[in-house]
């Protein structure tokens, strides 16, 4: 349910609203617009008055949210979310609304050199935003697993060293309080969207989470699984499209441009786009990106390797560093077209 507080609400009506939310054991969220405030009451189905609660002081209306997802919807929240990521010896990012992002690096960090290099690499080719990953979840137990600990310490540095807010995937409950300190973005992959456990755990957390999407989850169990992190007082969720399972075999997953506008109608979140792991080969990841850019994503995350034949992981649909490049300069262009800015990285570095 929401409360909608009339715009010359005072604090101490807002207050009073949350007490009794809080009451009738119901948590209380606070979304603070451009003219008004408004309160999400989420709790068991049926637990609150909605007579009592229209008629406290300073309450224009109590609207029930229809969508089974709540603080995702956009009737919670009109405005589109911006998510900052970053901050500390770090520049913050923004993503959301008129903000776009771009993450890219490896797929897997497999040594501290190799990170160095592709760290440079995506910078200089405009990415603001390093990823990498420390554990990898793979089909096969034998595949390389990811070097932990030692690879997030690699992560953090080059990052630190850079000025790039690091992404980095985390696969357990286990790992989330390991990673935090280090980290300036959770990623959640494609395999764990439903890991509930996992969602409630980095919702805890005050770091923001790119939430990929599941290979086979709609849109509704997406932003459902966005809401189990949102309940847990972490705001700051950034969707990711990534390609789900079609009958299509002709590519590796199907990048599903269409959920990019109804994720946008439905929800406030930002939502980027995964074109590495949807084509799972390099050569059609450029017109992915563009394509999920064009559909009004904020933003990209993809692969980069300067050697692909020797990569430890996903070698084949890695870009490399020149490509990169080269694409980034044409998700720019449009970017503009769709009233979008991805950010300058000598502009973040002075930030
Ligand atoms: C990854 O980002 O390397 C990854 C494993 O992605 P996904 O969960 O989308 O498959
Ligand atoms: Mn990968």
């Amino acid at each position: 349910m929401i409360i909608v507080m009339n715009h010359a609400a005072p604090d101490s009506a807002i207050e009073r609203v949350v007490a009794e939310i809080e009451r009738m054991g119901n948590k209380a969220h606070l979304s603070r617009g451009q003219f008004r405030t408004v309160i999400g009451a989420v709790g068991e189905e049926g637990s609150l008055d909605q007579a009592h609660l229209s008629s406290l002081d300073g309450v224009e209306k109590v609207v029930p949210i229809m969508k089974p997802y709540k603080l995702a919807s956009r009737e919670f929240h009109e405005d589109d979310t911006v998510v900052p990521i970053g901050g500390g010896k770090v520049p913050v990012v923004k993503v959301g609304g008129g903000h776009a992002l771009c993450i890219a690096g490896p797929c897997a960090v497999e040594n501290e050199e190799m990170l160095n290099r592709i760290a440079r690499q995506v910078r200089d080719g405009a990415a603001t935003v390093l990823r990498g990953g420390v554990y990898k979840p793979r089909t096969s137990p034998y595949s390389f697993q990811g070097l932990g600990l030692q690879a997030l310490k690699w992560m953090r540095a080059t990052g630190d060293e850079l000025g790039m807010p690091i992404c980095v995937e985390v696969m357990d409950t286990r790992q989330v309080e390991q990673m935090e300190p280090f980290v300036d973005c959770f990623q959640i992959g494609a395999r764990n969207m439903q890991n509930f456990d996992l969602l409630r755990e980095v919702g805890k957390t005050r770091r923001p989470v790119l939430l990929k999407r599941g290979l086979a989850a709609t849109v509704k169990d997406w932003l459902l699984s966005a809401e189990y992190v949102l309940s847990q007082g972490n705001r700051d969720v950034i969707l990711c499209e990534r390609g789900i399972k079609t009958f299509e075999d002709s590519i590796r997953y199907s990048m599903d441009v269409s959920s990019i506008p109804v994720v946008k109608h439905w929800s406030h979140l930002p939502v980027i786009v995964d074109p590495s792991h949807a084509a799972g080969r390099r050569d059609y990841v450029p017109q992915l990106a563009a394509a999920g850019m064009a559909a009004g994503a904020h933003g990209v995350i993809v692969e980069v390797h300067y050697c692909p034949s020797e990569a430890q992981c996903d070698g084949p649909q890695a870009l490399l560093p020149e490509v990169f490049k080269d694409l980034m300069i044409k998700l720019r262009k449009i970017a503009g077209l769709f009233d979008k800015t991805f950010a300058e990285v000598g502009e973040l570095a002075q930030a």
